[in-house]
């Protein structure tokens, strides 16, 4: 598929001469694969060798270059001592060019006295004369040009070079073919923007550091073909979900009034709001693409059962995905009683479904005889087949990527898709994760809901809040204790919750349990379950996923070393303990030393439940960076542009990629082609494959 003149681009670095095995490994580190990747792999400084006329001119600490005759040689006297070699420049200054462990006979053959040479390194003046500690370069006048006047700098890992980057950089930029300009001929003449491959010249290299600036006409090029690509793949997908004809759903609500009125609670006024808007998605000719989101707690099971349900009463089955499997068996639990009771099925389908038993409900589910599936990414597989699939809905979607979550769509017969997300997502995250998606939100938590008690302390008080939890015990109520996980160091976070989880047996006994990712399934299912049904009062977790299970009798959860946690994940695991109707509370036990950021961060958790709130003090903490549990909230990676310094251009892409589908949905006009490969060069093939036609 992919044009035969962007192969090259696409070649491994071991095509490249003089790169083996071993080298190919290393680039990895640095997120290199192929060809193309080096291209993206952007320099973040500028190393300055301009010939310098004397010493006078040296900065200590810089690289320096200078013309220089050799006056001297001092042998060391031990092997501990430098090889040093005298220079002066043409004033008579000194410098003293130093080497260590060097084969003597080599550094007299490459500066015999009295010969000129230009060296260029890092300098420093030091006990009173300058030195210059293995030049970078050491040549003779008339191989001056050996020397590049200025050089990128680019991010490094053990064992990779700057000159070896630099040089595959060569191979790499001779490998960028021409191609027809698919900017639009307006925007590129406003903001001087130069062609792909010059852009790219220029930056790989740059003549001064302000080509690498987020603004220079360079960077915002390459940067905006990034979101362009990005942009548009998105809008594609979205254009051909929208185009497809979707159905008509629109039950008689029967199902739906029999579960609404055996609920022990009556909805809130904002899940009645959202399930309007969804249900009005589901009755028109179009096919829903809706994103729901709405804080922990919020109930947005409820609205996903009644989403389903609507497509139930129309004689089609529905589906939902969960991220992972305990919380596709929390959902399953949840949800399979309730139709059961109104005489409908649900099964369960994970990775951990084998054998006889998969077979059997992949059956059922072909013949229809199971109405709702529950699923982890195992739904995917391609043998999993439905009767008439007409709703989708995936639970915390931001786990998933765009292409994961049409692939369960494209199993359905004009299947409508709701996406569900407890992270409140900052619009330029929508926009780059999910381009522009419908947009529904539950704003408001059921009625009864009390506030939880956070309070932030020292962990050196642990002591003291042992007794405050023998009182919550006796009076049955339950218990998260969370220790955190540090991916770095598994075993030490095991050991450590081990450790903690034997103290607290030391009081509790066999009320506590010990959760964490080592464990098996079965084992892990096994200590959730006896947490649920309260044989296990405590319970220590390794890890966050563990706890994502609703139990409502849960009170109160104390996390260890908070700081150590982002926001959203605090966040998350604080509306575990909001599930009742009980008073609840949250101790947060941060380590010394803390930081200030680290102490604002916990004091954003004792002064607010509002998750947006959180969302953004958090963005502003981080100042841009890192947004709100980017790995939670899918953030997708870019190489080129920066955020938020490209933010703006992320809604030009966004305004230009919907312009394009509209006018050439096709990608056929020249521009259309030309933006064709553009898909290709930031791999988006699928949007080129599955979405255009012809
Ligand atoms: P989330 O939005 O985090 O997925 P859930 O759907 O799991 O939230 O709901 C959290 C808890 O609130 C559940 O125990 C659910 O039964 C309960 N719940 C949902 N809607 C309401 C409501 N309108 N009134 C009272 N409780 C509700
Ligand atoms: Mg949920």
């Amino acid at each position: 598929m992919r044009p035969p003149f962007l192969y090259p681009l696409f070649a491994l670095p071991l095509s490249i001469n003089g790169v083996g095995e071993k080298y190919a490994k290393l680039l990895q580190n640095l997120g290199i694969f192929k060809i193309v990747d080096l291209l993206w792999h952007l320099p973040y400084a500028v190393n300055n060798r301009r010939r310098l006329h004397s010493l006078r001119e040296f900065k200590s600490g810089e690289i320096n270059t200078l013309a220089v005759t050799v006056v001297d040689h001092i042998a060391p006297k031990s092997r501990k001592q430098p090889y040093v070699v005298l220079a002066q420049d043409t004033e008579q200054h000194e410098l003293a060019i130093v080497f260590f462990k060097v084969y003597p006979e080599s550094i007299k053959k490459n500066f015999p006295i009295g010969a000129t040479k230009i060296v260029s390194g890092k300098a420093e003046f030091f006990n009173g004369r300058w030195q210059m500690s293995h030049p970078d370069f050491a040549v003779d006048i008339e191989n001056s040009w050996q020397i590049p006047e200025t050089e990128p700098v680019y991010g490094l890992t053990a064992g990779i070079t700057n000159k070896f980057i630099c040089r595959l950089m060569y191979h790499a930029l001779k490998a960028v073919p021409e191609m027809p300009e698919w900017l639009e001929p307006n925007f590129q003449k406003t903001h001087q923007l130069p062609d792909f491959r010059t852009a790219l010249e220029q930056v790989h290299h740059p003549s001064s550091a302000s080509v690498l600036a987020p603004e220079s006409p360079a960077h915002t090029r390459l940067a905006y073909d990034e979101l362009l690509a990005n942009q548009l793949a998105l809008a594609l997908v979205r254009e051909k979900v929208k185009k497809q004809a979707g159905r008509k759903i629109a039950g008689n609500g029967l199902l739906r009034r029999q579960i609404i009125d055996k609920l022990p609670f009556k909805l809130t006024s904002a899940q009645e709001k959202v399930l309007k808007e969804i249900f009005a998605d589901q009755s028109s000719e179009n096919r829903m693409l809706r994103l729901l989101q709405g804080d922990v707690g919020s109930g947005k099971t409820i609205v996903a059962l009644l989403t389903m349900l609507n497509a139930v009463e129309c004689g089609a089955q529905a589906a939902i995905m969960a991220p992972t499997e305990i919380l596709a068996k929390q959902h399953f639990d949840t949800i399979a009683p309730m139709l059961e009771n109104i005489g409908l099925k649900a099964a369960l389908l994970t990775g951990r479904v084998k054998g006889k038993a998969r077979t059997q409900l992949l059956q059922e589910l072909k013949n229809g005889k199971i109405n709702i599936l529950i699923g982890t990414h195992a739904l995917f597989v391609e043998d999993v087949t439905f009767k008439d699939l007409a709703c989708v809905i995936i639970d915390e979607q931001h786990r998933f990527g765009v292409h994961q979550r049409l692939n369960l769509s494209d199993k359905g017969n004009r299947a409508d898709v709701l996406v569900m997300t407890a992270t409140p997502i900052p619009r330029t995250l929508i926009l780059t994760a999910f381009g522009d998606m419908d947009y529904s939100k539950i704003d408001q938590l059921p009625e009864g809901r009390k506030p939880v008690d956070t309070r932030v302390m020292p962990l050196t008080k642990i002591d003291e809040i042992i007794p405050a939890l023998s009182r919550k015990i006796e009076a049955g109520e339950r218990i998260y204790w969370v220790c955190p996980l540090v991916e770095e160091s598994e075993k030490l976070d095991l050991a450590a919750a081990e450790n903690r989880f034997e103290i607290l047996q030391k009081t509790f006994g066999n009320l506590v349990g010990l959760v964490h990712g080592k464990m098996k399934d079965k084992e892990k299912d096994q200590i959730m379950e006896r947490f649920k049904q309260g044989e296990i009062k405590l319970l220590v977790a390794t890890t966050v996923i563990e706890v994502g299970v609703n139990v409502p009798e849960a009170t109160v959860m104390i996390i260890e070393h908070a700081e150590r946690f982002g926001l959203a994940q605090l966040h998350q695991l604080r509306g575990r303990v909001k599930r009742g109707f009980k008073p609840a509370t949250c101790i947060l036990l941060y380590g010394y030393p803390l930081g200030e950021t680290s102490r604002a961060r916990l004091d954003i958790m004792r002064k607010t439940e509002d998750g947006f709130l959180i969302a953004e003090e958090d963005l502003r903490l981080r100042g841009g960076g890192e947004i709100l549990g980017t790995r939670q909230s899918g953030t997708e990676q870019f190489c080129l542009a920066q955020m938020p310094e490209h933010q703006n251009l992320l809604y030009t892409a966004h305004k230009d990629a919907a312009m394009i589908v509209t006018q050439d949905p096709n990608l056929l006009t020249q521009r259309g082609q030309a933006l064709r490969n553009l898909l290709y060069l930031f791999e988006r093939d699928d949007a080129v494959k599955t979405y255009l036609a012809g």
